[in-house]
């Protein structure tokens, strides 16, 4: 029987990569890996460009896996990436692919993390390094990382790490990789200076572009126009003639849809910082992520979303660089963008692998020559304010996690398994009432369903990996401050 075009199968994988692939649940490939994989088995060198969310990172793992020599103990594949949160993405992902390969090494190398313990796990050897470009050059440089094995690299995000002033230090890496190899170049966009660059690194590469076969209406776009200044001392009540303030209307459009998850756009941290406190004093669920924030509080930031427990996130444009958050139900432009293309990078961020997702973006009269072409010929009747009548809205959608964070991680040797064995022991929580569980070097987090955590804080107060941990539910409502001192004017606005 002929296998349909977009069946793994078709691709002749060894079996422990495809039995894998069902128990993960993918039935098929996505559009970009039906194009991409069948060339990249082959061993050719390929330019990607799709869309965030479309399926790269299997496309190019199961390639690199599928040419991998586990029995051979010397690093074969690197995969660049511009941030640590990408590449601790990357990495978790090629471990799902990997399940059912013994012994495969996936070695992590980025900035933040001291170079010692990096160094030690590079001498215990690994198959696979991904990393950021500043720390892989640093380690090439003292010579602690040796790539002379290396057949396959990859340069994910290509074009953030373009944007990210990564050109030089990529060039200074990719010389110190052998020239016999295969060469992957992943793209969400492809200015000129990707061609540049590929022209320099790879040979004969097969262009793949996936991005003109996304369907159009994958996101409902709505456009709303409010009060033009922020009037701080509005009340709630909704008049049929005047604009509202952005703040009421977005606590309206949140009731309205009430998505499960929603990314809010701010222009600046200050704006973030106190959106998500204003949404917290009216019972919303929401933390802000900003430049201003240190690595750990970062991370804490995303954790949480990214595990349930807090449904709105409330970001600038750089401090969500390199977020992959999956399947978020809405995205919300606070304050339009400038420019066009940030406006199609915001919204892409909804409506993933084949959902639909929802995108608002409030604009007040000056604002309204921003408004992407998608505004003039949206399918979308135009949202009036009957519709937000007050009786008609509904309570905020409350996250159905909660987050639990223990003062212990991998340096204690706390691993999720130890985690969840304290909590399901018992048997007074099930697995299904355990969600993420993120650990970290120096403290761990677990979500656990919103009636059980009560019973959790108990469970993992007692003594794990022999010793007694602290542990705490953390106040959805908790977001750090950004720094006052180094906010200055102009950022304002
Ligand atoms: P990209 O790198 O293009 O932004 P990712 O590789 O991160 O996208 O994939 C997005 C999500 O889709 C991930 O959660 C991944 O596990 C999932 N995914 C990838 N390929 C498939 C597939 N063939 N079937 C189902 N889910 C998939
Ligand atoms: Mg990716």
């Amino acid at each position: 029987m002929q296998e349909p075009s977009n069946s793994f199968a078709r691709l002749k994988l060894p079996s422990s990569l495809t039995e894998n692939l069902a128990s993960l649940g993918f039935r098929a490939m996505t559009p970009v890996q039906e194009q991409a994989l069948p060339v990249i088995v082959q061993g050719k060198d390929v330019i990607v460009r799709a869309k965030t969310g479309s399926g790269k990172t299997v496309a190019f793992g199961l390639g690199l896996l599928a040419g991998l020599d586990v029995r051979v103990y010397r690093v074969q594949a690197l995969i660049v990436c511009p941030t640590r949160e990408l590449a601790d993405q990357v990495a978790a992902e090629l471990r799902r692919l990997a399940r059912r390969i013994h012994n495969l090494k996936v070695l992590t190398l980025c900035g933040g993390n001291p170079l010692g313990p990096q160094i030690g796990s590079l001498e215990h050897g690994a198959h696979i390094v991904v990393g950021t470009p500043g720390r892989l050059l640093k380690h090439l440089r003292k010579n602690t990382l040796q790539t002379d094995a290396v057949r396959t690299l990859v340069l994910d995000e290509a074009d953030r790490m373009l944007d990210m002033g990564f050109e030089e230090d990529l060039a200074d890496i990719i010389k110190k990789i052998p020239q016999d190899r295969q060469t992957m170049l992943f793209s969400a966009t492809y200015p000129d200076s990707i061609e540049a660059m590929s022209a320099g690194i790879q040979r004969s590469p097969v262009s793949i572009d996936v991005t003109g076969d996304e369907a159009p209406n994958a996101v409902v776009e709505h456009f709303f126009e409010v009060a033009p200044a922020r009037t701080r001392t509005s009340d709630d009540a909704w008049s049929e003639n005047s604009k509202p303030d952005r703040l009421v209307a977005l606590d309206a459009f949140l009731k309205h849809f009430r998505p499960a998850t929603s990314l809010v756009f701010c222009n600046t941290k200050i704006d973030c910082h106190e959106l998500a406190a204003a949404l917290t004093q009216r019972g919303f669920c929401a933390l802000a992520l900003h430049g201003d924030l240190e690595q750990r509080e970062r991370e804490d930031v995303l954790i949480r979303f990214a595990n349930g427990s807090v449904s709105i996130l409330i970001a600038t444009d750089v401090a969500a660089r390199g977020l992959d958050i999956k399947d978020l139900a809405a995205v919300f432009n606070f304050e339009l963008p400038t420019q066009r293309q940030i406006y199609i990078h915001r919204i892409g961020r909804t409506a993933r692998a084949g959902s639909t997702g929802l995108a608002v973006s409030f604009f007040n009269t000056k604002q309204a020559h921003r408004l992407p072409q998608s505004a003039e010929n949206s399918a979308e009747p135009p949202l009036t304010l009957v519709e937000f009548n007050e009786a008609l809205l509904r309570p905020p959608i409350a996250p159905t996690m909660v987050s639990l964070c223990i003062n212990g991680g991998r340096k204690n040797k706390l691993r999720p398994g130890d985690i969840l064995g304290a909590l399901t022991a018992g048997g007074s929580i099930r697995a299904d009432d355990v969600g993420k569980i993120n650990v970290g070097d120096h403290q761990a987090y677990v979500a656990i369903s919103n009636g059980k955590a009560a019973i959790a804080l108990e469970l993992l107060s007692g003594r794990m990996k022999g010793r007694i941990f602290k542990v705490r539910a953390l106040d959805p409502g908790s977001s750090p401050a950004p720094a006052r001192s180094r906010v200055n004017s102009s950022n304002r606005k």
